[in-house]
């Protein structure tokens, strides 16, 4: 191996890739590829792991040894070492370099940050960061040979002259605040305040992901050049700064842009699918923000949206989707469509009105069907107790046994608290004697002719003015006919 005529000083701060450059560029290598190729990595084509050498997942110290160079730190190593798979967001560095043409021609190397997606522009200079030729379009390289200038260009990277949005500065002295750990300044929204970078760069990759599918385009950074990212992160810097209304607003939207052609399925599926990635990652804490905030949205706008089960175990592939349509919701509670209308004028259901058309939650419907179905209607109770028609309605006009539902213009059908007639009967047979009864005793028919109606003998069952005997009945356990022997208490 030959030697290398110039060894250049490696600047606190460079990045990795730019100290390679200069040294490949001062000693006449066409590009790195043949610099590392020279001190011995043998890639194909002359290629080199320029993500990994960026990380520190490629080691470059038996390179640098071979060139006789002095060992360097990726300051980008610690920050990406931050990053836990799965939990926290992909997207860290560039894929392309990106430089600020000023600080390259003062300093002569470029610096380490301009690596990280979200550094737009160089806050000093207050230049966007340059990465693609103004004229041909061609992207700059890992792999150009010189460091200031295109591949196949004479002139050196020129500063682009555009106005610069405030968004824009105030996230790159955000993040660059992140990177070095110096003051943050006063613009931070207060949602990010106190995150990580680690956290902080997934809450905000996470709402671009999902600002973006709203225009039905996805957020792939690593691609895109320096100009379309900044649109994307100057985006959600806005509504970071508005949160959570504007949070709201873009969930607000997806109602009117479903992820498919579905119509409420694709809506459902829209807020499933934000669910569940909020629910892997949420161990992020950027990303428990905005879980949180996604949580309050739905249980004050749309409840139920997400079945309870799905809250609870994530199920991808749920056949039963939880907004549902007016014959749906009167198919499950076995009525016409016009019970539907009465149930919702009564508030027993509550309508979402999706693409102008009411929809029904299907969670809500099967509770109330099954709170119908779980209780009595009137002949089942009669049945149950074995009173008549009249004695029911009797005990049902004194409150000794309670409706869920009395007959009116909106109700056909009484509805009867099976549960607490159950209790009702539990309680008296508590109270009963249960020897043999003494002589003296009347039936129940018998007391009832001396006066005691339905109502005024349970009541005097309850109070005590009434002892009375009980012979159980398996069939009809709520039945009143159990209570068989009744005395009257004499007081005093
Ligand atoms: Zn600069």
């Amino acid at each position: 191996m030959g030697k290398l005529l110039s060894r250049p000083y490696f600047y606190s701060g460079e990045c990795q890739i730019s100290y390679l450059i200069r040294v490949s560029e001062q000693n006449g290598f066409k590009h790195i590829g043949h610099l590392l190729h020279h001190a011995g990595l043998d890639w194909k084509n002359n290629r080199a792991p320029i993500h990994q050498i960026l990380t520190g997942e490629f080691d470059l110290a038996p390179y640098l040894l071979a060139l006789n160079l002095p060992e360097t730190q990726s300051e980008i190593t610690p920050i990406f070492q931050k990053f836990k798979r799965v939990v926290d967001t992909p997207y860290l560095l560039v894929k392309y370099p990106k430089v600020c043409p000023e600080c390259l021609k003062e300093l002569g190397y470029c610096k380490y940050e301009w690596n990280i997606l979200p550094v737009l522009a160089c806050i000093k200079h207050r230049k966007i960061l340059v990465d693609i030729h103004p004229d041909s379009g061609n992207r700059l390289s890992w792999y150009r040979q010189y460091l200031n200038k295109f591949d196949n260009d004479s002139g050196v990277v020129r500063a682009i002259n555009h106005p610069i949005q405030p968004a824009v500065i105030q996230l790159c002295k955000y993040v660059e605040s992140l990177l070095t750990g110096r003051k943050k300044s006063a613009s931070i929204p207060v949602i990010l305040h106190g995150l990580e970078i680690n956290e902080s760069l997934s809450l905000i990759h996470f709402i671009a992901h999902y600002q973006a599918r709203l225009l039905a385009c996805s957020f792939k950074p690593v691609g895109m050049d320096n100009k379309e990212l900044g649109q994307h992160y100057q985006k959600v810097w806005e509504m970071l700064h508005a949160w959570p209304d504007s949070f709201y607003a873009l969930l607000g939207q997806y109602i009117d842009r479903p992820m498919s052609s579905k119509g409420v399925g694709g809506l459902n599926k829209h807020y499933r699918d934000l669910y569940e990635r909020l629910h892997r990652q949420q161990e992020n804490r950027g990303i428990a923000r905005i879980k949180a905030e996604f949580d309050r949205y739905i249980e004050q706008y749309w409840p139920g949206v997400l079945a309870p089960e799905r809250l609870t175990r994530i199920k991808l592939t749920s056949p039963n989707r939880n907004i549902i349509s007016k014959k749906e919701t009167a198919r499950i509670l076995g009525s016409r469509l016009e019970r539907v209308d009465k149930l919702v004028q009564q508030e027993k259901l509550i309508p979402v009105v999706f693409k102008g058309k009411a929809h029904y939650l299907r969670n809500q419907v099967e509770a109330f069907a099954n709170e119908i179905t779980s209780n009595w209607t009137m002949a089942e109770a009669c049945e149950a107790f074995q009173l008549t028609r009249y004695q029911l309605k009797q005990l049902l006009d004194a409150d000794v046994i309670s409706v869920l539902q009395k007959p009116d213009s909106l109700n056909r059908d009484w509805v009867i608290d099976k549960s607490q007639s159950q209790a009702l009967i539990d309680s008296l047979r508590e109270k009963a004697h249960r020897t043999l009864p003494p002589s003296g005793v009347v039936s129940l028919v018998g007391i009832q002719r001396q006066g005691y109606s339905i109502v005024r003998l349970i009541l005097a069952m309850q109070s005590g003015e009434l002892q009375y005997w009980f012979v159980p009945d398996i069939d009809h356990p709520s039945s009143i006919k159990q209570f068989t022997s009744f005395k009257v208490k004499r007081i005093g």
